[in-house]
């Protein structure tokens, strides 16, 4: 152990309380609907894995809105991924789920950064996201065909908006779709390491506090890979002040790269400063991961704290490996789907024997959270950049 502990770890999500509550409801019949059997273009992205397609662009209603999307349920199907974005600085929640027998699973106009009782958990994005479905584990089978809707919501009050772009451009949405089979009982999972002048790792190697993330993820059947470290410029910026909806200052860090595939970028930092409207003072988080699940987005990675802010000169955080793999296993985790298994006021997950003795506790650096469950591992491994073992 080296210098002091770690201080508290925020949540990477702000809580929210919706009293929503999945059931069957009305179908009512969409006034417009994007029929996503009709792909616009059905090429795959390269390098993410393939089994991409790009659906027509959906414009934002003057409510906020788009368009229902309907997308047909194949046979032997068990999930879906969507990657989805709008104009930077405008959130978006995944606002209504149902399909085609009515059966509701995110209802709509449910406010706040998550809904804590949908039969679907689905977080507020900033400028664009992954949304993995289902959220939690056990089957999903939806009727023939899932309705999706996006609308935009506010990035301070996390309710609606109807606001139009900087520009006063109509918004829309962009949307890319990836059918999932049921996960297997083992997958890879590629890190791609970005070290910044400012982190404790910036000298020494940090191979023994990655392999302290996978003494974690063993235990879920996830094995992480990574190659060598990118090491940016020792002139590079370490620290990022950012918020929930300006994730931008963060894209310094990420040595110019984002969406490049597969990979979890994992960023090992200098300070980050989490300033946020309803949080408060701004406050230093261990880890910060911009949603959940990870993979789409702007400055979409894992960042991981490595300095104090405020100082003259760099101050390490003292990173011991096994602190550095709870902490950063747990921003994996959220990256690939996981919500913490207990919140700071008690809201837990949507999953069976999580609680507070769990590596998603909301403080990953309490010396009783650690371990994951079957059920989480489930979610986890259905992520679409967990490569499925055979
Ligand atoms: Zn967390």
């Amino acid at each position: 152990m080296i210098g002091r502990r770690p201080t508290r770890l925020a949540p990477a999500v702000l809580l929210a309380s919706c009293g929503c509550s999945p059931g069957v409801g009305d179908p009512a019949t969409p006034s417009r609907v994007f029929d996503a059997s009709l792909p616009s273009d059905a090429s795959a992205t390269p390098g993410d894995g393939g089994g991409w397609t790009t659906l027509d662009a959906m414009p934002v209603a003057a409510d906020g809105s788009a368009a229902d999307l309907r997308l047909p349920w194949g046979d032997g199907q068990a999930g879906v991924a969507l990657a989805v974005s709008a104009s930077p600085f405008q959130c978006f929640q995944l606002d209504s789920l149902t399909d085609d027998d009515g059966v509701v699973y995110v209802p709509p106009d449910q406010w706040g950064a998550y809904c804590t009782s949908c039969d679907q958990r689905v977080s507020v994005a900033a400028g664009g996201g992954l949304f993995v479905l289902p959220s939690r584990a056990g089957t999903f089978q939806p009727a023939a065909a899932l309705h999706v809707r996006f609308a935009l919501r506010d990035c301070v009050t996390l309710t609606e908006s109807t606001t139009t772009t900087d520009a006063g451009a109509p918004a829309v949405f962009t949307v890319r779709e990836r059918p999932l089979g049921p996960p297997s009982t083992h997958g890879t999972v590629s890190l791609r390491v970005i070290v910044t002048p400012a982190s404790v790792f910036y000298g020494p190697a940090a191979d023994a506090a990655l392999a302290a993330v996978n003494d974690q993820l063993s235990a879920v059947g996830i094995a992480a890979t990574w190659g060598e470290a990118i090491r940016l410029p020792a002139t590079a910026g370490s620290d990022a002040t950012f918020s929930r909806s300006d994730p931008d200052p963060l894209l310094p860090l990420l040595d110019g790269t984002t969406g490049t595939g597969a990979t979890i970028p994992v960023v090992l930092a200098g300070c980050l400063l989490l300033s946020d409207p309803l949080a408060g003072t701004p406050y230093e988080p261990l880890g910060y991961t911009p949603h959940i699940p990870g993979g789409a987005g702007p400055a979409d990675a894992v960042y991981i704290k490595g300095s104090l802010c405020g100082t003259p000169q760099p101050v390490a955080e003292n990173w011991t490996a096994a602190a550095f793999g709870r902490v950063a296993a747990h921003e994996i985790g959220h990256y690939l789907g996981l919500y913490h298994s207990v919140e700071a006021d008690g809201t837990t997950d949507q999953l069976a024997n999580t609680g507070a003795d769990n590596l998603m506790n909301y403080d990953p650096s309490v010396s009783t959270a650690t371990g994951l469950t079957a059920e989480q591992g489930e979610v986890m491994r259905r992520h679409p950049f967990v490569s499925q073992a055979p």
